[in-house]
């Protein structure tokens, strides 16, 4: 029975080892995309220059259609002036072509404005698109680091698994029917492991005739307090071979 309960240990430690693995490729997916948030938080500049220039472009064309439309008022002035009859008449609508004249000028100086604005904000863009680039790579590799971390931890999952199987043929079936009924109750911990006389996981102590017991009989054991099967390694005494020659 004894040599059954190291390999049960063995398989507690498995065990373990598995449950952690699983528990890393459950996390990880979430980290990549907390990394990819963050990474797509760093565009937000980009984004509103964008928006900016689209603004920018939309106030220029809305300029360029005022003109459009004085334009318009001048054609018209021009052909009521050609049919003017009298001088004031004529002297009233070279007054008003001058004056529509003096608006596009200004509307055309807005236009400049908004074109040199412009400029500005394409540059901003080209920086921050450069600015960008360099910070999406270092995400990008912290993101390339942890898909590859996720499929070594899968891969390791599999060879675990297999693992677990042959570990499982090695134990007989009724203490490893002991063992799937302790951990699926007990949080999947079957086995304490009693380092010095006490409890590896609740921390009782194991009285003194249990621990001697434990020790010299083949029997198994469980923690008075949680019931869990108490695995103790029996040191093998090497005294004499660690003697140094004379
Ligand atoms: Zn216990």
């Amino acid at each position: 029975m004894k040599e059954g309960l190291e390999i049960l240990y063995s398989l507690q430690l498995h065990d373990d080892q598995l449950k952690e693995t699983e528990n890393l490729i459950k996390e990880i997916p979430g980290e990549i995309k907390k990394v990819e948030e963050e990474r797509d938080g760093k565009n937000t500049i980009i984004e509103n220059s964008r928006l900016k220039l689209n603004e920018n472009v939309k106030k220029r064309e809305k300029l360029e259609k005022e003109i459009l439309v004085i334009k318009e008022k001048i054609k018209k002035y021009k052909e009521q002036m050609s049919k003017a009859t009298t001088n004031k008449e004529y002297q009233g609508f070279i007054a008003e072509i001058n004056f529509e004249e003096t608006n596009i000028g200004g509307v055309e100086e807005k236009i400049i404005e908004l074109m040199l604005e412009s400029d500005e904000i394409m540059k901003e863009i080209r920086d921050s698109e450069t600015e960008f680039s360099k910070i999406a790579a270092e995400y990008n590799t912290k993101i390339k680091d942890l898909n590859t971390g996720l499929e070594y931890q899968k891969a390791k999952l599999g060879h675990m698994i297999k693992e677990r199987k042959e570990l499982r043929a090695k134990i007989p079936a009724n203490l490893l029917h002991t063992y799937d009924h302790l951990a699926k109750n007990k949080n999947g911990k079957a086995i304490s492991y009693v380092e010095t006389d006490f409890c590896g996981i609740c921390n009782v102590k194991v009285r003194p005739q249990r621990l001697n017991e434990l020790i010299s009989s083949n029997e198994i054991f469980v923690c008075e307090n949680c019931g869990r099967i108490l695995f103790k390694k029996i040191e093998v005494q090497k005294e004499a071979q660690e003697e140094e020659p004379q």
